[in-house]
């Protein structure tokens, strides 16, 4: 253990070297330069990625012990992450819409879970390595202050929303909530230079400066996204919260031991030469690579995480700088407990419709048949109405609910449809 110890230590210190050659090409997120800004302003860094490394090395090795890295899907064993969306506009450019916020996070956890459309076409090479992570981004719905929220916030700033100025100033509790900024460009201008995200870092979460920093351009899908609907590029979110939960490139210290410290990651020169196009399965450092790992740099075919790389972000969410986001204490007080979390933001099925969503003054429930009972809860689960007659379309009045994310329950006689809705 002492020798992996020593190991990682060197691995960190290859990563910290690699600063002084920051690549000069446009790409999706920069690695060097994370760990650049992840030194910067906190003398305690080294020591803290070198405390993490211990702590994953150790977890994952208990892990393996217990086997306890066989969670089971169900929703009480899924580790859920209140989110919160700073959006930074000037007038309508880049402001995007709620629909827009959402679907940047629906992309993410659909990746993490293994539910994205192309998780069944993983290369068969890779196929026995593939894994999911139960985990669910949630909007959060209460706000620091316990108040109603629909959980993006909004800040109509020309100068930040190029990523110039303090966006840290408008962090939520760190302790409370994954803070991500939407600014319109985090390069200042349009480039290819998607994102980037913080390690875990104890320091950096006490003095609210963690979190991930996102063009709103390719944040998911909707009229402020450059990117088509399903395009692949949506899936950086999913590698930069792979960063957030320690995850390196699978090309980090190219053919060379420790690589990114994971071991069933092929080891790959990777990075640059698999920006164009899908080469999965090419040969890299004498074995194939794993091009659709999120961690690479290939953007059109993002499909899958390994093992051990989940096996990692699990330790990581155990970290100290990670590990009450998703304690029960903080999902009640974040409105992200897990009777709601996992709940769809739209229901469209072939029982009922909810529209507009969101809405303002009036939300309608279209039924396909008259239901026994309409529910509607507020954030923290309390029930602030419930009509024990409807009929086949409910019009609901939400004029005087304060702005925030609602849930409705529908019983019908031998079933019933959860959803949720939001009012701005
Ligand atoms: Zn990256």
């Amino acid at each position: 253990m002492i020798q992996r110890y020593f190991l990682a230590l060197l691995g960190l210190l290859f990563s910290i070297n690699g600063i002084a050659q920051i690549s000069k090409t446009p790409l999706p997120c920069s690695d060097d330069a994370i760990m650049k800004r992840q030194l910067e302003g906190n003398p305690n860094a080294l020591q803290e990625l070198a405390a993490n490394e211990l702590f994953i090395r150790n977890f994952i090795q208990n892990l393996k012990l217990e086997g306890a890295n066989d969670r089971s899907h169900d929703s009480s064993a899924m580790y859920i992450i209140p989110v919160v969306l700073h959006v930074f506009h000037n007038g309508d450019d880049g402001m995007i819409s709620l629909e827009q916020a959402q679907s940047g996070l629906d992309v993410l956890n659909a990746d993490m879970q293994g539910l994205n459309a192309d998780w069944a076409d993983v290369d068969p090479a890779f196929e026995d390595v593939k894994a999911p992570l139960d985990v669910q981004f949630c909007l959060a719905s209460i706000d620091p202050e316990g108040n109603p929220t629909t959980g993006v916030n909004y800040y109509d700033d020309s100068l930040k929303m190029l990523n110039e100025g303090d966006l840290f100033a408008h962090a939520w509790d760190n302790f409370k909530y994954l803070n991500i900024y939407i600014p319109k460009y985090t390069g200042g201008e349009w480039s290819l230079f998607t994102a980037y995200a913080y390690y875990p870092s104890i320091g950096r979460v006490e003095a609210n400066i963690d979190g991930v920093f996102y063009s709103s351009i390719r944040w998911g899908y909707g009229e402020h996204s450059d990117l088509e609907d399903g395009q692949e590029w949506a899936s950086v979110v999913t590698h930069e919260v792979g960063h957030w939960l320690d995850l390196r490139h699978t090309f980090e210290n190219g053919c060379s031991a420790p690589g990114d410290f994971v071991d069933d990651t092929p080891p790959t020169t990777g990075g640059t030469i698999e920006v164009e196009g899908c080469f999965n399965n090419d040969e890299s450092c004498g074995v194939s690579t794993n091009g659709e790992n999120y961690m690479d740099y290939n953007h059109d075919c993002k499909k899958m995480f390994t093992q051990g790389q989940v096996d990692r972000m699990t330790a990581a969410l155990h970290l100290p700088a990670r590990s009450n986001l998703w304690s029960e204490e903080n999902l009640n007080a974040t409105g992200c407990s897990s009777s709601f979390a996992t709940i769809e933001n739209v229901a469209d099925n072939n029982m009922l419709s909810i529209y507009p969503n969101p809405a303002n003054d009036f939300v309608f429930i279209e039924l396909t048949e008259i239901p026994e009972k309409i529910t509607i809860y507020n954030s923290i689960g309390e029930v602030i109405m419930m009509e024990t007659n409807p009929t086949k379309l409910y019009q609901l009045n939400v004029e005087n609910y304060a702005a925030g994310i609602y849930f409705y329950q529908v019983d019908f006689d031998d079933s019933s449809e959860k959803g949720k809705f939001i009012v701005e």
